[in-house]
Parts: C-alpha cells; sequence; structure tokens
C-alpha cells in the first residue's frame, strides 16, 4: 500500500531497462546530477524499482524528461541547501530521530500529470514530480507538504490506512504549507478576521483533495466528516514549523530562527 498525494495511480509506465548502459556514458552534467543521485532507491524493492533512461532514449527525444529530473535534483539541492522551510523540517526530523539523506529519502520521478509530489511510508520517501514541478519554489511547497508527512510518521502513531489519521496529516500539510503561502499573498483589504475564515477554509478545501486523491473508494461526504471531526485538533498543532506564515514572508526565517529554541539539530 502506497500512499501518494493527490493520486494513487502508478506514477509511471517507463519501462525499466539496462542499467550498465546509462552511468558511464552520460554528459559531465548528468552524471553530476543525474541518475545516481538516489542510487538507494533502486533494488529497495523490486516492485518499485526506479525505471531509468538509456542514452538511446536521450538521444531519441526523451531528453526532456532527462532534463527535467537534473533540473528538480537540483531544486532539490538547492532548497535542502538554503531554504529556511525545508531545513527547519529536515532539523524536527533529525531531532525525532528520523534523519533524512536526500540521496536515499528524496526522489525526483516522473508522475501522472495531475500529481506534484507523495510520500511513501513504506519506502519512507519524498517524491517530487519533476514533469509537474519546475520551479525551485514549487519544489520548496511540495517538501514542506511532504516532509510534514515524513515527520507526523516519524513522531506519531500514525497510520495512513486510518482515514481520520490521513486527513489530520492532510490538515497539518495544507495549514504550515500551502495554505500559509496563499494567506501570505493577501494583503491589504481582507480584514483579520477574513483571513482567518479564508485561511481555515484553504486548509479544509486543500486536506479535501488530497484525501480524496489518496483514497480512490471514499465518498466525498465520508472524507469530509473525516477532516471536521479531526479538524479542532488538528487545526492548532503547528508542530514543527511553529507558526502559520502570515502575511509577512520573515515568518519563514523567524520559524528557522525559533527551531533553535525547539532544540531541532538544524544543519
Ligand atoms: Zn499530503
Amino acid at each position: 500500500m502506497t500512499f501518494i498525494d493527490y493520486s494513487n495511480e502508478e506514477k509511471s509506465s517507463a519501462t525499466k531497462e539496462e542499467k550498465d548502459t546509462t552511468s558511464s556514458k552520460l554528459p559531465e552534467d548528468a552524471s553530476k546530477w543525474g541518475y545516481d543521485m538516489y542510487p538507494d532507491r533502486k533494488g529497495a524493492s523490486s516492485k518499485s524499482e526506479k525505471p531509468s533512461r538509456s542514452v538511446t532514449d536521450y538521444l531519441t527525444g526523451r531528453g526532456r524528461d532527462h532534463l527535467d529530473k537534473i533540473r528538480c535534483e537540483r531544486n532539490v539541492y538547492k532548497c535542502v541547501k538554503e531554504s529556511p522551510l525545508v531545513k527547519l523540517m529536515m532539523g524536527a526530523l533529525k531531532s525525532s530521530g528520523c534523519g533524512i539523506d536526500i540521496r536515499r529519502h528524496i526522489a525526483c520521478e516522473e508522475c501522472a500529470s495531475n500529481v506534484s509530489g507523495g510520500y511513501d511510508p513504506i519506502m519512507n520517501q519524498v517524491i517530487v514530480c519533476h514533469n509537474t514541478v519546475k520551479s525551485e519554489g514549487m519544489v520548496q511547497g511540495v517538501l514542506t507538504h511532504e516532509l510534514i508527512h515524513m515527520f507526523d510518521y516519524c513522531q506519531n502513531d500514525l497510520d495512513f490506512k486510518n482515514l481520520e489519521h490521513l486527513a489530520c496529516t492532510e490538515i497539518r500539510a495544507a495549514n504550515l504549507g500551502h495554505c500559509s503561502f496563499m494567506s501570505a499573498w493577501i494583503n491589504g483589504d481582507a480584514s483579520i478576521f477574513n483571513i482567518k475564515e479564508m485561511h481555515q477554509n484553504c486548509v479544509k478545501s486543500k486536506a479535501l483533495s488530497s484525501v480524496m486523491a489518496a483514497r480512490s473508494g471514499i465518498s466525498k461526504m465520508e472524507a469530509i466528516n473525516a477532516i471536521e471531526k479531526v479538524f479542532p485538533k488538528c487545526y492548532p498543532d503547528l508542530e514543527p514549523i511553529g507558526r502559520r506564515l502570515r502575511r509577512n514572508s520573515y515568518d519563514m526565517y523567524k520559524a528557522y530562527e525559533e527551531g533553535y529554541y525547539y532544540g531541532y539539530d538544524i544543519p
């Protein structure tokens, strides 16, 4: 059972190929950033073996996908080095005994066109979809969201098969990630009450779409009921970021600074 945000479809239909044709003949730039950046994913489970592209593919028009992957890995690397939010999440994970190695725990993969990322609790791995997530800012958003799932899985007894558990972690991810960035762009005429309501609505609707996509078998009403039931408990839970990022881009830097006070081991 693999839990993937927004969709539980197989992410890629690419065929498996011989690996010995790939690494040695890549362009210099590709071997620096490319195929072997996440070597541990290969063979960790034969079923989820990562599809790799051959040089032939690269030369015959599948290079677009190859370049997407390289760009994705560059963006991941940049976020891990520079993004206060991603660094905060990585520090919080490490302090919780779930330290992450980007080669092992983050992978750029081709996904269905409506999917931006996912968290696979079996592999304990975050997936960034290199064909749909193309900017550094979007990669930061996906990483923050998925690392919150990883954090919840590490810290709490989280069972992704339990609908209320799933609803709770999706509420937290929407709250601390996506909807905080949304509200950071709202300014001027929105009153503080409007913002509060808009933010809660944003969290509920984002969580709903994530829950619906991760569970193909449930009705919208079941998903809404689960979200409403756990919302009072899960919405105020701001760990490990500690604050919603509101109308002030410095908030993410404050959260990062405050990480030290929580005792997180921030890189
Ligand atoms: Zn999610």
